[in-house]
């Protein structure tokens, strides 16, 4: 007992000392990322590009494509997530703002309004660890110190902040990119990396790009596209079922609860996929138009954080009892 008591404290030690390690790598995580997708970019407009038929059609949509990814980049490493202590964010009025469809309405500010739709005051709770007041659907980031509206997860990685309500669009819009260039560089690329490797007979490689930088690039397409085409595909699986990455794992808990009680676990954020995917978008009527989801601009989400859209006839999710809800706490109440 004694043993195993030591033995996860040394486990949560290295835990607490692994966040901040990869909180203080961050930055040169970020630097590196904008480094090899620039350089991606260099390889296919100096060595695919010119091969390319149809360079009047094929120029702009590359382009269009590679607009998209640096500037969902940008803004996923830059708009903050959505802290709880920060007041309702209103659209700002420069180009990078997408226009809606209409004039916002409803007494809720900052919450998209719909004949359709069921908006509720999220219920509230109070951070242990910040003393702030926590909406449904926030956690504290332990990494951040901070309590995060909508939170998603903590991407040291690549984004170095948080995922939560305002840039978790940015994020998902910035890997489905990333995926389609790196589909594009593999297919448009191919006979390039053939000559690259000496594949064929002409060995000449008259391009800027050096060979090995050519190859190495591709291969980073291949293990990108793969990689982070699973990643991309498992968050809208995540979006179209009304979740984020933290809730997707509460909501299996629940549901083995719900189960051995001979109960049904029903998520009171689901509205059906298609709903929910359009709401993650906010597009749609009362949203924005279509077209946002091509043109890399910013927009705000539905909601203000303080209130969600829910599925008809339920205030709460079903099947969870009344202190049963998982919380941030449990990693303190178990170290207690
Ligand atoms: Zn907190
Ligand atoms: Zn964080």
């Amino acid at each position: 007992m004694m043993c195993s008591r030591v033995v996860f404290r040394c486990f949560k030690a290295m835990e607490r000392f692994a966040d901040r390690l990869t909180g203080a790598a961050g930055p040169f995580f970020v630097a590196f990322a904008i480094i090899l997708i620039g350089l991606g970019a260099i390889c296919f407009f100096d060595v695919v590009m010119p091969s390319l038929s149809w360079p009047l059609i094929s120029f702009p949509i590359c382009l269009l494509i590679v607009l998209n990814l640096f500037m969902h980049y940008y803004y996923v490493v830059t708009v903050p997530p959505g802290f709880v202590e920060d007041p309702p964010r209103e659209p700002g009025s420069s180009i990078f703002w997408a226009t809606k469809n209409g004039p916002p309405r409803g007494e809720l500010t900052g919450v998209r309004w719909s004949k359709e739709l069921v908006i509720t005051r999220a219920a509230v709770t109070r951070c242990r660890k910040c003393g702030q007041s926590k909406p449904e659907r926030t956690h504290h980031c332990r990494i951040c110190n901070r309590c995060v509206l909508k939170y998603d997860h903590h991407c040291p990685v690549r984004v170095n902040q948080c995922v939560g309500l305002h840039n978790e669009r940015h994020f998902v819009m910035f890997m489905a990119y990333l995926v389609v260039a790196c589909i594009c560089l593999v297919a448009t690329g191919y006979p390039h990396i053939l000559r690259a490797l000496g594949a064929t007979a002409d060995l000449s490689w008259p391009h800027r790009v050096p060979q090995i930088a050519f190859i190495l690039e591709y291969i980073l397409a291949v293990v990108m596209a793969l990689a982070v085409g699973i990643m991309v595909s498992y968050h809208l699986w995540t979006v179209a079922h009304g979740e984020t990455t933290v809730e997707s794992h509460d909501h299996e808990i629940y549901r083995k609860v719900a189960r051995s009680r001979d109960e049904t676990f029903v998520n009171s954020y689901d509205l059906g996929k298609r709903r929910n995917l359009e709401l993650f978008f906010n597009i749609g009527e009362n949203g924005y138009p279509l077209y946002t989801l091509i043109l890399p601009l910013r927009i705000n989400p539905y909601t203000d954080g303080r209130s969600w859209a829910r599925r008809e006839g339920y205030e709460a999710h079903s099947g969870v009892r009344r202190g049963e809800e998982l919380t941030d706490e449990e990693d303190e109440e178990d170290e207690a």
